[in-house]
Parts: C-alpha cells; structure tokens; sequence
C-alpha cells in the first residue's frame, strides 16, 4: 500500500498489529524528537512523520531505508541536529505492537543495595545475582550503543542502590559523552551521596533524582531499617547546590507511613529547587507487604494537596514520562506517578536492563532477554541490534492496565517464588 508520493504507508508490524490507530490515530504518539544517528538505517526502523498544522496532526509513515535517506538529505539532517525543521518532525525507533517507539532505557547497574525499603525490600533474605554475570562498563556501553541505535534517547542509571556500584563515575563518563543521549539521570536514595556528588558532577552526570519518603528520622528508620536520614538529607542538600541541569526527589506514598508528609516534603523541594514526584504504592515483584488499602491514589494526594496549597492545575503535556505533573498556586511544579490506579502504558516508551544483562519490556513482564550471553559469545552489533529490534516489535506489554483490571489484586508474587527468582524482584530490575 502506497500513498502520492510512494512513500509506503504506515504498516508497522501489520501482522501482529492487532489496533492501527494506536500509532496512525492518536494523537499521543510520541511528539516528541530524537537525534537521528546514523545515516545506516535498516531496514525494521521506521521513520514517523508528523506534519504540523497547528498541532500535530496524526499523519504517520512507515518508511523504508531509502525514503529515510532521501527524508535525511532533504532535509538536511546531519547526525546531530535536532529534527525540528520546516513543520515537520521526526523520530526514529523501532516500535512495538501498539505503536510504541523505544526510546527509555533504565540500566539497573547493580542488585545490592545498601537499605531495606518496606515496600521493596522488606524480607530478612535475599538471592544476589552471581559475580561472574554482571555486566562491565564496557559491556554497558556496547549496549546502549545498540538500544540508541534503535532509538533509545534516554538512559536512567538506577539499581538496587547505584551508587554502591564501584567507580560507577567511570560510566557515567562514558555514557556523557554520547551525542545519541538527550536525557541521562540517575536514581539514588541518597546514603552515600554527599560523598559522589562531586565526582557524579565531574563525570557529566546531567540530573538526578533522590528517592525520600519521610523527613522524620524513627520513620525513616522503620521503613529502610537503617538510621540514615540524615546523611540522605546531607545529599540532597548538596546535589541541590551542585549545578546539576534538574534535582528530583521521588516519595513513594503509603498510607499509615507517610501520606501525612506530602506537604512538608514538597516545602522540602520547593526550598531546594527540586521537583518533588509521589509515586502510588506499586504491587511490583518484590513488594510482598503491597495491599491496595495501603495505596494512597492520584486523585486522594490531588485532593490533599490542594486542601493545603489552593487551586492545583494540570500541565497540559503530551509526553512519555511516568509522571503526570501539575503546578500549585504559586508555580510550584511537582509531579504524580500513578501506576497504580491510573495506568499509562499506552505510552510507555521504557525498558529495563538488569546488571546481568536481561532486558526486560515491562516492570511486570515474567520473562526477560538475555544479552548478556549473545553479547558474551560474540555477537556482532548488527545480530544485537536484530534480537532488540524484533523482540521490541513482539512487545505488546501493559503491565499495569493488566493489574488494574485484576480482580482480588493482591502481591504480585509470592515470596517463595522471588527467593528462587531475584529477577522479578523490583531491586533487580530497576524502579
Ligand atoms: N535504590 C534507588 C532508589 O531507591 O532510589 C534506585 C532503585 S529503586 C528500585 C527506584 C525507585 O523505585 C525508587 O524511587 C523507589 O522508591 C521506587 N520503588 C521501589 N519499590 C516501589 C513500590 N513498591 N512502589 C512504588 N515505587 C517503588
Ligand atoms: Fe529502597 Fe531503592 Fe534499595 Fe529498593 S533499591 S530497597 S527502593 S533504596
Ligand atoms: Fe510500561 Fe509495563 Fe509500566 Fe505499563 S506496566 S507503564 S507497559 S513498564
């Protein structure tokens, strides 16, 4: 099926493609750009074209390595410049099932981690993934040269606790310096971050974001098993001075703990510059104590924070990210992650590696992709690139719209299952 000019019309994964106007109409599908890469496309990427008439319009192509080229030249791409030209948008991935490019990819660097969260870690004892399977730096990089390659923009660095991660700076420089990554954060909960900030920093780190869920020390203590609120607050503090492009802090809400802490842990942000995320009680592997009584949903924090700060308006953005965000009165910007109760895999652009190498398409997903082994056997770029695309053009996942729609919703797995299984446990995969 062609269109005027023989562009061949869209028709990504037309077998498997069980609802086209998941990409041909919405109007949701990623407006956003990515930085072109690389004038060798093959042949499972597709370009997506947006023509602009006031707002996007829901004009999509799937076009063939040749179109692409002819797109790049008349255009003037060059490997680097933002794709904004003339009107027309475009971004390049591989997309899955429902329309979805790939473009998030969050690198779970390390399964230790130096706290014992309640709602991620709260059993006595824990399987660790063998030594010997964690990936190198370099097999990082070799890595996220093929996701980017495929479309991958943004990388979140994350764990268990990342910056237990030995000279974890080391790759953080080399990710830096990628001019395929538009967006590279790190998740911490903070313990040893007074001590890298400077290093993180040094390293091109652009932003990060600090996970705290109380500002009460015997709280903070109950919950993580360890005494150390202080030294998170000591690196908030500092990360919040140290020139980075944003701070974040994540607050996981959950009721009976902390869902009387809203408002003075976003006059916390507010005072540090730090756009503060709360996030819904999620029924994740690993959350074995999880129960939906416990979750304090989207629209109770909405009503809560309004009773205290005024009036609290939405943004109007149409974006990938987890995080709907909305401003108080005074400008205030903060955001909510509603997985929970209100779902939003229809966008979800995001992937998950562990530090062995499994990549996962979904938090939820059973079962993961072995890189590790291919990449260790000597795979070529190009038979990577392959299982990614493919197993990306598979993925019809939506986890959490699943769960929703779950009747008698209880925890996700079993903790008998987990011991045998660290892989699903949210630690291991990477929040
Ligand atoms: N250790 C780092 C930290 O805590 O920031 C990074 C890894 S942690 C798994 C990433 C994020 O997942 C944290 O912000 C944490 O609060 C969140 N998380 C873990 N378990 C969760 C759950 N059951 N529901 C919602 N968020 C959860
Ligand atoms: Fe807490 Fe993060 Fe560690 Fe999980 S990985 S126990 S959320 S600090
Ligand atoms: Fe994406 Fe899966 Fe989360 Fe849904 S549940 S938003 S598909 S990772």
């Amino acid at each position: 099926m062609h269109d005027v000019d023989n562009t061949p019309v869209l028709d990504i994964g037309a077998p498997a493609h069980a609802n086209p106007i998941d990409v041909a109409a919405n109007d949701d599908v990623h407006p956003d750009t990515a930085v072109l890469t690389d004038l060798d496309i093959a042949d499972h990427l597709c370009a997506v074209v947006y023509e602009r008439r006031g707002s996007y319009s829901r004009e999509a192509r799937a076009v063939g390595p040749e179109h692409q080229r002819k797109l790049y030249a008349d255009h003037g791409f060059t490997t680097e410049k933002s794709p904004l030209l003339g009107g027309i948008m475009v971004f390049m991935s591989v997309l899955d099932r429902l329309g979805r490019p790939l473009t998030s990819l969050r690198l779970s660097v390390t399964d230790r981690c130096n706290l014992r969260c309640q709602y991620c870690m709260p059993e006595r004892d824990y399987g660790w993934l063998p030594r010997a399977d964690i990936l190198t730096f370099e097999e990082f990089d070799t890595l996220v040269d093929t996701f980017t390659g495929l479309g991958v923009d943004k990388v979140r660095i994350t764990g268990g606790e990342p910056l237990v991660r030995k000279d974890l700076p080391d790759l953080i420089a080399l990710l830096a310096q990628k001019s395929t990554l538009k967006d590279l954060a790190l998740t911490t909960n903070g313990i040893l971050l007074a001590d890298r900030v400077e290093a993180l920093r040094a390293a091109g780190l652009p932003r990060i974001t600090v996970s705290l869920d109380t500002l009460h020390a015997d709280r903070f203590q109950t919950l993580t098993r360890f005494d150390s609120l202080d030294a998170v607050l000591r690196g908030l503090e500092l990360a919040a001075g140290a020139g980075f492009d944003s701070v974040k802090m994540d607050t996981v809400v959950i009721r009976g703990v902390n869902d009387d802490e809203l408002v003075p842990i976003l006059e916390l942000g507010q005072r540090l510059g730090a756009e503060v995320r709360f996030i819904e009680y999620m029924d994740v592997g690993g959350a074995t104590r999880w129960t939906m009584e416990d979750v304090i949903s989207r629209k109770e924090m909405l009503r809560r924070l309004s009773a205290h700060f005024g009036p609290i308006a939405a943004i109007d953005e149409n974006t990938a990210a987890p995080a709907d965000r909305f401003t108080l009165p005074d400008g205030t910007v903060f955001g909510i992650i509603s997985s929970t109760t209100e779902p939003f895999c229809r966008q979800c652009d995001r992937s998950r590696l562990t530090a062995d190498g499994l990549w996962y398409r979904c938090l939820y997903a059973r079962a993961g992709t072995d890189l590790r082994g291919p990449l260790r056997s000597g795979v070529d770029v190009d038979g990577l690139r392959e299982l990614i695309a493919t197993t990306w053009q598979a993925r019809d996942d939506r986890g959490a719209e699943e769960r929703l729609a779950s009747d008698g919703r209880s925890t996700l797995v079993p903790v008998e299952t987990l011991q045998g299984e660290p892989h699903l446990e949210m630690h291991t995969r990477g929040g």
